[in-house]
């Protein structure tokens, strides 16, 4: 059998890993991991780790799910993949149709991607192209939030606002304009989370009465600022931005990519403030984190502009791997379990009692902003040195933690089916690494 090592120098050799500054391994651990099983993951030698990130924000049921792998290899028998163009497959439609009765039908039509990029690069191409298709070609910019994150393909990287990923490429990207953030932790004496969602709004206010002939979309990822370091808000900015684009008519693009299934404690984050986006955004959870996929769904007006005689009125956009019968039978068996298990009534319970089990951590006094939505968790640890989030997460491997800070935030994105021993297990160790890692 190989062991760590041998595939660890290898992988050094053959891959390029991403979101990596390779160098850094020349001192730091990789893992390589053999199998996982529900919320563990194995190493060559037999290690074990609780992924509390579910693997980039995707496993949703942990790993090697019973029900999901089923569900595939009966697919596999039926078919693995056909042309989505002039085809279709009982996979795609019953998706499609599932995903539409989730947004209470008023979002349908699904447009299938691989990646979350894609689906964001789809929703910012299907918005202009609606409003050229609409004889207003000049709404070209997209309007966007600070701290936001939406991909890295160059599109997607032109709405994000993370300078580490931007710097290199700025000459590629499109202009746009990056609104203040309604993160909660900026209140100021006397401010609640809403009147900080109400002060950054009539922001977003100003710049749409100036410049709406020219702008065609706003993209947010609701409730929940992810990739920058889970920057939670009040939803009534999602209200307000809701009422603005109406009456500027500009869309609005709601990036569930990965709020959405059950993160932020309803299906999916827009339900809190009641309302529903022009054009959702969906993928890394979908699967279960099984095969990559993405989808886009859009209101009846956006579809019905582009379904006209002429071609070129239509979206044209494709990619090979569209709507692949695997993915979306990944997708369904997913879908299958929020039903069967009340995923979302016994998360809520889960949260209350990882908050209790939390409790020493909210209380550190190293600790800043412990905060949660949903399924999410998150804190600042104080004062830490410029490598924190690498020392922490290679002192969260020695006690069996997969936890990967973003800068000295720290947070938790378990997967929904820890049992009270992990809960436990990850709260004590986590408490010891906020302790000891200085
Ligand atoms: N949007 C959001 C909100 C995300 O968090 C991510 C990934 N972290 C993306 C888009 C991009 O998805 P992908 O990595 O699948 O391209």
């Amino acid at each position: 059998m190989t062991t760590n090592l041998d595939l660890i120098r290898r992988t050094l050799r053959a891959v390029w890993h991403p979101c990596t500054q390779m160098k850094q391994h020349e001192r730091l651990p990789m893992v390589a991991v053999s199998h996982g099983s529900g919320a563990w993951l194995y190493d060559q030698n037999g290690r074990r780790y609780l992924d509390a990130i579910s693997s980039w924000w995707v496993n949703l049921f942990g790993h090697s799910n019973a029900r999901i792998n089923a569900a595939l290899v009966s697919q596999l028998q039926r078919l693995e993949h056909v042309i989505l163009a002039g085809f279709t497959h009982e996979p795609a439609v019953t998706l499609s149709e599932r995903l539409s009765e989730l947004t209470g039908n008023q979002l349908g039509h699904c447009f299938f991607a691989s990646d979350g990029s894609s689906a964001v690069e789809i929703a910012l191409k299907m918005s202009h192209h609606y409003w050229r298709n609409q004889g207003r070609p000049g709404k070209t910019r997209f309007l966007s939030l600070q701290g936001g994150y939406h991909g890295e393909t160059t599109g997607a990287l032109s709405v994000s606002d993370v300078a580490l990923f931007r710097v290199a490429y700025e000459p590629l990207l499109r202009p746009g304009s990056r609104l203040l953030s309604p993160d909660a932790r900026g209140r100021q004496v006397g401010e609640s989370a809403a009147d900080v969602a109400r002060r950054c709004a009539r922001e977003l206010e100003r710049e749409l009465e100036l410049h709406h002939d020219e702008i065609s979309a706003l993209i947010i990822e609701p409730l929940v600022q992810c990739a920058t370091g889970m920057v939670m808000y009040d939803p009534e900015y999602l209200r307000l931005a809701r009422k603005l684009c109406d009456q500027y008519q500009v869309h609005l693009i709601a990036d569930e990519i990965a709020v959405g299934f059950g993160r932020t404690g309803t299906f999916f984050a827009c339900e809190q403030a009641g309302i529903t986006a022009d054009l959702l955004c969906l993928s890394k959870g979908i699967t279960g984190g099984y095969l990559p996929l993405s989808v886009v769904l859009s209101t009846p007006g956006i579809y019905e502009a582009f379904y006209d005689d002429d071609v070129a009125r239509g979206f044209l956009h494709s990619h090979s791997y569209t709507g692949n019968p695997l993915a979306c039978a990944a997708a369904l068996a997913t879908l299958a379990i929020f039903d069967e298990d009340r995923v979302i009534e016994r998360n809520r319970e889960r949260a209350l009692s990882l908050d209790r089990l939390f409790e020493p951590i909210a209380s550190h006094a190293r600790v800043r902003n412990f905060r949660r939505t949903g399924m999410i968790w998150a804190f600042e640890v104080e004062g830490p040195e410029p490598h924190f989030a690498r020392r922490f997460a290679a002192a969260a491997l020695e006690r069996e933690l997969l936890l990967r800070p973003i800068g000295n935030t720290v947070y938790f994105m378990p997967p929904y089916i820890l049992d009270d021993g992990q809960c436990e297990m990850l709260a004590a160790r986590s408490l010891e690494l906020v302790d000891q890692v200085r």
